[in-house]
């Protein structure tokens, strides 16, 4: 059988391996399998949270409210933006897959940096899209205005902090890079991970309300699957023009978000205190990463989220290093695929962290 000429090309997404698979595998038991892998948040979700969902799982017969209200309104506010200004995904996942839809086909082309969330160039090639990368680590406005300029690419993605690098644009330099692009590129800035950025430096923060009063071709994208630890929930959004949010809507499918996920991130929305108190322990965590990486001679990049990537020495190999760690039951990323020898570790709780750290001194 053949099928759409553009999956041909598509490597299928690695997401963290899960811990089923590890039991699986190598026959550990769950309970001494730790996975800083996929970024989520050690500490749970709110206990506000479990509460609200347990509340409701007596109704399950009915369909979701589909006009999302209740997470609108705390969005909006949060944001202080409008209702509609905003569109609800199953994870801002989906949010990238309505825009790429939206706004590209197979004559156009999209800008990304040279290293950046994988998913822009999957959902890039759904559409038979080109993708047109930067050549430096870090995101370098300079060199995305030089490439905008010759190449006209319909999307540029902006990843601040960047994943899997960890490292964050500049608010002022983002906002004076977007005044330069005309007003038919889309610029998308995903901030998957700025509730970290912010808290460890407000340079880094992206004023969502500035963002899109002043340009009405930017989309800004959030998610509950870091911070608000509801990586299961599978929720995320979108804010922008409502020109814009609405052509995403011709996309949407009815009843994207369940009843579950809806009120799991409307209440997680409300705790601010739970966190605050996640993000001040995330950062504690890291120094414990950044001191280790001294001991050992390791260089790692100031992270602005709640992950830090180790690039190793041309004497140890990610790959090897990190399927070791696997067989003994700490999952961690490999960035091989990334073309960079090194490793992308979730920020996790104290006790995680030090089984990491023992882990890693008996590899090397
Ligand atoms: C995790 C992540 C997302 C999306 O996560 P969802 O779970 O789909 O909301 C988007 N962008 C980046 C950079 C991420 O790391």
């Amino acid at each position: 059988m053949t099928f759409n000429k553009n999956l041909q090309n598509i490597k299928t997404y690695e997401a963290g391996k899960p811990i089923e698979l590890v039991v699986r595998e190598f026959g550990i038991e769950p309970k001494d399998i730790v996975k800083l892998a996929s970024n989520e948040n050690p500490y749970g979700c709110s206990p506000k949270v479990q509460n609200a969902v347990s509340n409701i799982v007596q109704n399950m017969a009915l369909y979701p409210d589909d006009s999302m209200i209740k997470l609108k309104n705390g969005l909006s506010s949060r944001f202080e933006v409008k209702d509609e200004n905003i569109i609800i995904g199953s994870g801002s996942d989906q949010v990238i897959e309505f825009l790429i839809h939206a706004k590209a086909d197979s004559n156009s082309k999209i800008l990304i940096n040279s290293m950046t969330f994988a998913m822009y160039e999957i959902y890039a090639k759904h559409v038979g899209a080109e993708i047109i990368r930067t050549s430096t680590q870090r995101h370098d406005l300079d060199e995305f205005y030089d490439i905008y300029k010759k190449e006209k690419p319909e999307i540029i993605f902006l990843c601040t902090p960047n994943n899997p690098t960890g490292d964050a644009i500049d608010s002022k330099e983002l906002f004076d890079f977007v005044k330069k692009i005309d007003s038919d590129t889309m610029v998308v800035v995903d901030g998957a991970y700025m509730e970290y950025a912010k808290a460890k430096d407000s340079s880094k923060e992206i004023v969502v309300k500035e963002l899109i009063e002043q340009f009405s071709n930017v989309i800004y994208l959030g998610t509950f699957s870091k911070a608000y630890g509801l990586g299961g929930m599978r929720i995320g959004y979108g804010v922008a023009n409502e020109k814009i949010i609405k052509e995403l809507y011709k996309l949407r499918p009815p009843f994207n978000i369940t009843t579950l996920s809806l009120e799991a991130a409307s209440v997680a929305l409300s705790d601010e205190e739970f966190v605050k108190k996640s993000i001040t322990l995330n950062f504690e965590q890291m120094k414990r990463y950044e001191e280790f990486a001294k001991e050992q001679k390791i260089d790692i990049i100031n992270s602005y989220t709640n992950f830090v990537t180790l690039c190793l020495n041309n004497n140890q190999s990610s790959t090897k290093i990190s399927n070791s760690l696997l067989q003994k039951g700490m999952i961690v990323r490999d960035l091989s695929g990334y073309g960079m020898n090194a490793i992308r570790v979730t920020v996790g709780t104290d006790k995680q962290n030090s089984h990491f750290f023992k882990l890693v001194v008996q590899f090397l």
